[in-house]
């Protein structure tokens, strides 16, 4: 079911979404090659713990598409891994493209964001795909407004990916936020324009275009249960905001500005 929420709610969501984005802009600038991604679930831990109504969203966390609680405070997918990536004693090497996923409950409301960054020295078409999940995530925002359709985010989405030469994988997508992480509407990474959900006024939604460099095919790393990898290899990225659709425009919940 799809909930709608009033502004006053959309007023008490945004504390969550601050939340996240500051955990996120402080490990976008400390994170670097040598890092090692135990720490960075230390720090996520730590700052959860340390702010009074917030809790993880992730410790706890079964779904059906996992093995087991998640038992960590962040993602963390370096390379081939794209989503889900279960943190694990790991040193980053200079070049490594990481992805960090943060979805956290303050006072009763979730926001969840994701970013993808090089440490070290990058190579060129490291950059290029983080790139393409920026500006698709941008164009998909774009379309979050009363009255258009969800097609219509999911065709903008797709759009981008396929003008960067990306498939685009349509098993795990974006999602209804509130209460809960993960909430109805699904919002997939491609579709057709028109089609779909009405748009309303207080729909909170997460936008999350994820490609891969060479394939749209992803399999469960059976060593963890948890981390999802490119079939061939080749390295992905991820961008994700928490969204609240209003007559305004959206308001990007999980903006690090
Ligand atoms: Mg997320």
């Amino acid at each position: 079911m799809i909930e709608l929420k009033t502004e006053k709610e959309v007023e008490m969501m945004k504390p969550a979404g601050k939340f996240v984005a500051s955990i996120l802009k402080s490990l976008r600038e400390s994170v670097k090659v040598g890092t090692n991604l135990l720490e960075i679930d230390d720090y996520v831990r730590n700052a959860i713990v340390s702010r009074a109504g917030a809790e993880s969203c992730y410790v706890d966390y079964a779904p059906d598409f996992g093995t087991g609680p998640f038992a960590h405070y962040i993602c963390t997918s370096v390379n081939d891994a794209v989503l889900h990536g279960i943190p694990f004693d790991y040193a980053l090497k200079d070049g490594d493209l990481v992805s960090l996923d943060l979805a956290i409950n303050v006072d009763g409301w979730v926001a969840d964001s994701a970013i993808s960054f090089v440490v070290g020295n990058a190579r060129e078409e490291d950059l290029r795909i983080i790139k393409a999940t920026e500006e698709a995530l941008a164009a998909g925002i774009a379309q979050a407004v009363p009255g258009n359709r969800l097609g219509d985010i999911s065709a903008a989405i797709g759009e981008v990916a396929h003008g960067y030469g990306y498939d685009v994988n349509l098993e795990f997508g974006g999602h209804g936020v509130g209460r809960i992480m993960h909430g109805d509407p699904h919002v997939p990474n491609d579709g057709v324009k028109g089609r779909g959900y009405r748009l309303r006024k207080g729909l909170v939604i997460a936008i999350e275009p994820w490609f891969m460099q060479t394939t749209d095919e992803i399999y469960q790393d059976e060593n963890d249960g948890w981390t999802l990898r490119s079939a061939d290899g080749s390295r992905g990225a991820h961008s994700e905001h928490t969204i609240a659709l209003t007559d305004d425009g959206p308001i990007i919940l999980t903006d690090r500005d």
